[in-house]
């Protein structure tokens, strides 16, 4: 049994119907998902997702993209959402300076703001970076992110990144990119990790590992992630995958 610890099932960033993806997950061996919320809206359902499926858990939050819907109302309808048990963790947030859908100084404010957010709900915080690494640290260090910790999500920087941020006590969540061939600077970084910091994901319905690449991805797919992880780790992939799961346990206080 494994943990797809990130995939989109809801919302604008999903493909196809969350519980076909759901029925051939467990086919593969997936007996659990963390489902991210990437807007308020979207957030809402994510948490209807999760209240209908005991092995779906729910990371709500404003993805840096969306960082531009930002304001008090948002803030206020995400702190009651992220409040139900269900929820075990805020994000994704953090900030994508790759893409720039939204201006970088907002997705700074909003990103601090779900900091302070996960600290009060004394949740860990989903975290999405992207061409930002030195500011990604600085934000997380100065608002001493690391009181609730969380997970680097769809890890894509080096280790000189990732090493910053398992000092921060972040975990690192590798996803399909993994598999990639020109992902040398990645496999360096997994490779590395600490055993207890490393999470698998699927980041569905993007990215999907090979040989699917290009295609849409799904939660069924995180197990072709596993295998290069414990490959190159050198663990049988059961053994990955036990791992995984007690990781994630630990960091939120729960396993499906
Ligand atoms: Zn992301
Ligand atoms: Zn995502």
């Amino acid at each position: 049994m494994i943990v797809d610890a990130h995939c989109h099932l809801t919302g604008s960033y999903a493909q196809g119907d969350a519980e076909g993806a759901l029925a051939r997950a467990r086919s593969a061996g997936v007996g659990g998902f963390v489902a991210v919320g990437t807007d308020v809206e979207d957030s809402r359902a994510v948490l209807a997702l999760a209240h209908r499926h005991p092995e779906v858990r729910a990371s709500l939050g404003v993805h840096p993209h969306e960082a531009k819907t930002w304001d008090p109302a948002s803030e206020a309808e995400l702190t009651r959402l992220a409040s139900d048990p269900a929820v075990l963790f805020v994000g994704e947030t953090g900030l994508d300076f790759h893409y720039d859908l939204s201006p970088r100084e907002v997705q700074e404010a909003a990103f601090r703001a779900q900091i302070r957010l996960a600290k009060a709900l004394g949740k860990p915080l989903m975290i999405h970076t992207r061409s930002a690494p030195e500011d990604t640290l600085r934000v997380l260090r100065e608002e001493e992110a690391g009181a609730v910790g969380g997970i680097i999500h769809c890890f894509s920087e080096d280790l000189v990144f990732a090493k910053g941020a398992v000092d921060l006590g972040f975990h690192l969540s590798f996803s399909g990119i993994l598999t990639f061939k020109k992902a040398d600077a990645i496999r360096e970084a997994a490779a590395w990790a600490p055993e207890d910091r490393l999470l698998v994901e699927t980041d569905a319905p993007f990215l999907a590992p090979a040989p699917h690449r290009g295609k849409p991805n799904e939660p069924a797919f995180v197990t072709l992630t596993a295998q290069v992880l414990a490959d190159l780790r050198g663990i049988p992939l059961a053994q990955l995958a036990d791992r995984t799961t007690r990781n994630l346990e630990a960091l939120c206080g729960w396993a499906p």
